[in-house]
């Protein structure tokens, strides 16, 4: 008896101290050190791995920081193979094609001044670097000073070491096009603005400046074009910067506390204090640490390789960035915000920094998925842009840029209005919907419908009456017709409202070739493109070519499978993309863009990941009852074209869109039909997937015999009910519970190939 027990009692130990380092070790796992955010910056304008920055924030910061080896205005602000540093630079760049705005940079340099990107750049090496989200270090060899960066959402911290040196300094660049700088030298302070931009921004553009520093400056300087000035304190003009300089001791740290602010200098003094105050750079490191080990770790996944999980978590990262907190908090801590589109200073949200041709596809339905409050806060700022522009955004950085196709917004609202995400006026954002369908922004033209007569009038924007890429607008349109339809339903619009963007939503067909089986250009008497080839690029598509466009009927692929000859034929059609050689025809273009180029190299055939229009197109087999192709080919685009390396990405990242397609499909599930309310089903990556919702709940995707042959759903159980489906609906996560998985190296090919299986699609809903 003694000794059952001394057993008892040592197995009641062994179980409490089991649940202890359970539990320590669930609340203690480093997410974050497996972010590696310089993934996809060895990019080039004629190659994008990603065409990616080492974006040094917090979760959709104001404000990001950037180490920067290129000259300002080039877009391509920090390059792998770069050899040299210029400078440290805040910035707003949400594209590459479409650059910065109200950006400046820090430098810290010994000896000899140098103030020109040029001449004072440093050697520096990636091995004497790291690069986290929250923490960014390098040490810069000609100077040998080690300098290192810590974000809040507007404000940052730097730390800056220093040799021996009775001349160190630390530089300021304004950069062009409009900028300031005043030394005040008893605050040690320096403050000024950058009016730097790319357009799109109201005359009135500043971002003002504070950087305040913890050592006595024993010389100052200031310039203005190339005309160093030792005796002025302040300078106004095209390009101006300021140095400050003092002794140091070796190992000797120097730090600089900065913030900024679009709406006043004063609010850029209130940002700091809010936001850094007398915390130092540890407490600010730490804090970042935090907040975005919080953010990684609402998905937990397990059972995969370290490449796997750095591949996972640096996605996840990518995908939290974008769209930008454009908004501050006064003196009452009430939330106001520059308006980039009239220049006002006005209260409540704004976020800007996105397009939505790439982002309505996964980064959205990410957000209602996991960030449904940061949902809701996203709309009211789009009420807000509504208001300040009489518009909805397409593209925005900061203002409307007239950039890409289609009618996306309504894409966005409508996925989430449809999944229960309320807190804004979604009345005035229909409204603002229906003033699209029926016309376009002058000044921007993206931004709307551009060819709206056309396209209400003939059902599809004719080929030959001078609108470019008019097949994918009307693709895009049909889509964004079927997301009115579902909203208006919702909203209790009138029945004739209804069916006319039911009607629309089927102008996809207008544009259906049964001779080749593809979508193509149409004239406006009726008759089709001619001549035309599925291999060529731009022209009636936008980045893309036919084989990548036909796809785009989100909504009603069982109305293109029946248009296609049936499954059969819609299969043989999807599997020809894979099969056939990546020739193409960029005559459009005129060269071969990077897209097309990074389609040719990845032996894939003709399928073109690195680009937007055809990620969902590997989810379409479970609508044609082969979904095990599905299984297939989404585990070889993730295994093959997503790495924790440089060159990792196989195209433009895109505002987290290509990062959150691989969120998803490792968790085993994609948005197909933002609208529908519905994720079509791939396989998972790891062995387990836990995600932790807002709502409390925690839906866990468990498949304990995946590995890299095992890739195939053999069986699957829904909360302990058989799984056969090819989807799961928003509510099915949101509620929590279990999908289990039995996963095989060979498919089975008997499950999900019933007509119940399929995911929704327009046709069979009806
Ligand atoms: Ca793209």
């Amino acid at each position: 008896m003694m000794m059952n027990k001394a057993l008892l009692l040592l197995a009641a130990g062994m179980l409490l101290s089991c649940t202890n380092t359970d539990k320590a070790m669930v609340d203690d796992i480093d997410y974050v050190s497996r972010v590696n955010t310089l993934i996809g910056s060895d990019s080039k304008f004629n190659l994008s791995n990603g065409n990616t920055y080492p974006a040094i924030a917090l979760p959709w910061g104001m404000n990001f920081w950037t180490p920067q080896t290129s000259n300002m205005g080039n877009g391509w602000i920090y390059a792998y193979d770069a050899d040299k540093i210029n400078g440290f630079k805040q910035t707003h760049q949400a594209s590459n094609w479409l650059l910065d705005y109200g950006c400046f940079s820090l430098m810290p340099l010994t000896g000899e001044l140098k103030t020109s990107e040029e001449e004072r750049a440093s050697w520096f090496s990636h091995k004497s670097e790291v690069a986290k989200p929250h923490y960014y270090s390098v040490y810069l060899a000609d100077y040998d000073v080690t300098t290192e960066i810590t974000p809040t959402e507007r404000a940052v911290s730097f730390r800056f070491t220093f040799p021996d040196s009775d001349s160190s300094y630390i530089l300021l660049d304004g950069f062009n096009k409009g900028s300031e700088v005043k030394i005040i030298p008893e605050e040690r302070k320096i403050v000024g603005y950058s009016r730097y931009n790319s357009g799109s921004v109201p005359e009135n553009f500043h971002n003002y400046f504070v950087a305040v520093f913890d050592k006595e400056f024993e010389y100052t300087s200031t310039w203005n074009g190339k005309q160093e000035n030792r005796n002025k304190l302040q300078e106004e003009g095209n390009h101006v910067g300021a140095v400050v300089g003092f002794k140091t001791s070796r190992g000797e740290r120097v730090h600089v506390k900065i913030a900024s602010s679009f709406i006043s200098p004063e609010q850029a003094e209130l940002n700091l204090e809010r936001e850094i105050g007398n915390k130092d750079f540890e407490t600010i490191k730490k804090e970042g640490k935090e907040i975005w080990n919080s953010e990684l770790s609402r998905i937990k996944v397990e059972g995969g390789t370290d490449a796997q999980l750095n591949t996972f978590y640096s996605s996840l990262y990518r995908a939290l960035l974008f769209p930008r907190k454009f908004y501050e908090f006064d003196a009452q801590n009430k939330m106001v915000h520059y308006s980039p589109y009239n220049g006002e200073v006005l209260p409540g949200y704004m976020f800007t920094d996105n397009g939505f041709w790439d982002t309505f596809r996964a980064v959205f339905p990410f957000f209602t998925l996991m960030y449904p409050s940061l949902n809701s806060d996203i709309m009211k700022g789009l009420v807000n842009t509504y208001k300040e522009s009489g518009w909805l955004p397409e593209w925005a950085t900061p203002g409307h840029r007239n950039c890409m196709v289609g009618s996306n917004s309504a894409s966005i609202i409508a996925d989430s209005y449809l999944k229960g995400i309320r807190g804004y006026d979604i009345d005035l954002l229909y409204e603002a919907l229906v003033k699209n369908v029926n016309g376009f922004n002058p000044f921007v033209p993206s931004v709307g419908r551009l060819g709206a007569s056309y396209y209400n009038e003939l059902g599809y924007i004719p080929y030959d009456v001078g609108i470019n890429e008019n097949a994918a607008r009307t693709l895009e349109y049909a889509y964004a017709d079927f997301c009115m339809a579902e909203l208006a339903k919702e909203l209790d619009r009138p029945e004739e409202e209804i069916q006319l963007f039911e009607q629309r939503s089927q102008n996809y067909k207008h544009l259906y070739d049964p001779e080749n089986r593809l979508m193509r250009g149409k004239n406006e008497d009726g008759t089709f493109q001619s001549p035309f080839n599925p291999l060529k690029w731009g022209d009636a598509f936008t980045e893309g070519n036919s084989l990548h466009y036909t796809w785009s009927v989100f909504h009603d692929i069982e109305g293109l499978i029946q248009l296609m000859g049936g499954e059969k034929s819609f299969v043989q059609m999807l599997d020809t993309v894979f099969s056939m050689p990546p020739d193409f025809d960029c005559s459009y273009y005129g060269f071969p863009i990077h897209e097309i180029r990074e389609m040719q190299i990845a032996n894939m055939g003709n399928y073109a990941h690195g680009n937007q229009p055809i990620q969902h197109m590997t989810y379409l087999y479970n609508f044609a009852g082969e979904p095990w192709k599905t299984q297939q080919h989404v585990r070889e685009v993730m295994d093959k074209l997503y790495l924790d390396t440089p060159d990792g990405y196989c195209g433009d990242e895109d505002n987290g869109q290509t990062s959150a397609w691989y969120v998803f499909s490792a968790m085993g599930f994609y948005p197909v039909c933002p609208g529908s309310g519905q994720y079509v089903m791939g396989a998972p990556l790891f062995k387990k997937t836990t995600l932790q919702l807002e709502n409390g709940n925690i839906f866990e995707i468990n498949a304990p015999d995946n590995s890299s042959e095992n890739l195939y759903i053999k069986s699957g159980s829904l909360n302990r009910r058989a799984f056969n489906q090819n989807w799961l609906d928003q509510k099915t996560i949101t509620n929590g519970g279990e999908l289990f998985l039995e996963m095989d190296e060979v498919p089975n090919k008997k499950r999900g190939i019933k007509q119940e299986d399929k995911p929704f699609s327009m046709l069979l809903a009806n």
